[in-house]
């Protein structure tokens, strides 16, 4: 029996029972092997892009035995699946920015998904953009800390049955609807739209140790970015430090702000 990591287990966690899954960018085809071995679900593709991580895969699959169950695919994305082939797809450990471009390639594809588990290692903002401008509903988001890294998991579903088509829709335009959150010196503290992107709006909602360490970690690092720039004469640089400076005001304010309300 494989034993996962704790990212890998919580987005195993987050699969429907018995649906049919694609985990792309699957490596050492992992998580697909986990979830049948644990009964979760009974086929799976698992597709790599790279020779070398998808013989990996196919070892894997080849040890455990479960060749009939997991299908190991060479291809980029979601050319490795059909249309209507799975209900669930898994997307791990890569930016957010190739993520978004992979679902965005293979929009076609996505006939008959209702459910993405995406784990982006960097660029969130990228993948939640993507999935709000295509109709999907992000549902959930984790967040959590292993081996000195924080990792955040988004899970959306789509509403391909059009069924309650008025909340759904409702519910999309209220996740990001600008919220006020408290009060500062300079007046109220609204989060855009852009904010909740970048910052999760579930994870706003609900702001966990993990999460305020991510962004405190975050400020160093724009603030680092800062100073560098304030070596530079040139008006360009100069410019940019001004967006930064005023990125990182309105990224503390919202720190303090949800710090003070925590319980
Ligand atoms: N998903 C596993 C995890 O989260 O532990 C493995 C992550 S590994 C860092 C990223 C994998 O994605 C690599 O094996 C790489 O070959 C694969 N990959 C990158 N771009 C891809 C693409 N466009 N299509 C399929 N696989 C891709």
């Amino acid at each position: 029996m494989i034993k996962l990591s704790k990212r890998l287990e919580m987005i195993a966690r987050r699969v429907p029972q018995g649906s049919r899954v694609a985990d792309i960018g699957s490596d050492h085809a992992l998580l697909p092997t986990y979830l049948v071995q644990q009964g979760m679900i009974s086929f799976a593709v698992a597709g790599e892009v790279n020779e070398g991580p998808r013989d990996a895969a196919q070892n894997q699959v080849r040890s455990a035995g479960l060749g009939a169950k997991i299908s190991v695919r060479l291809g980029n994305g979601l050319a490795v699946i059909e249309p209507g082939e799975v209900e669930t797809i898994t997307i791990a450990g890569m930016g957010g920015s190739l993520i978004a471009s992979i679902l965005d390639a293979g929009k076609q594809k996505l006939t008959g998904v209702r459910t993405l588990i995406l784990q982006p290692n960097v660029g969130e903002d990228a993948v939640r953009q993507w999935l709000d401008e295509n109709g999907w509903l992000l549902t959930s988001e984790a967040i959590l800390e292993e081996d000195g890294k924080i990792y955040e998991i988004l899970t959306a579903t789509y509403n391909e049955a059009n069924e309650n088509q008025e909340a759904y829709e409702s519910m999309r335009q209220q996740l990001y609807a600008p919220r006020v959150i408290g009060q500062s010196e300079d007046g109220e503290i609204t989060l855009s739209k852009e904010m909740l992107m970048r910052l999760g709006p579930w994870l706003v909602h609900d702001p966990s140790q993990v999460w305020v360490t991510k962004w405190e970690s975050e400020l160093a690092k724009m603030d680092r970015v800062r100073v560098s720039m304030s070596q530079s004469d040139l008006e360009s640089a100069k410019q940019k430090k001004e967006i930064l400076t005023q990125e990182m005001k309105q990224i503390q304010e919202v720190l303090t702000c949800l710090q003070k309300v925590q319980p």
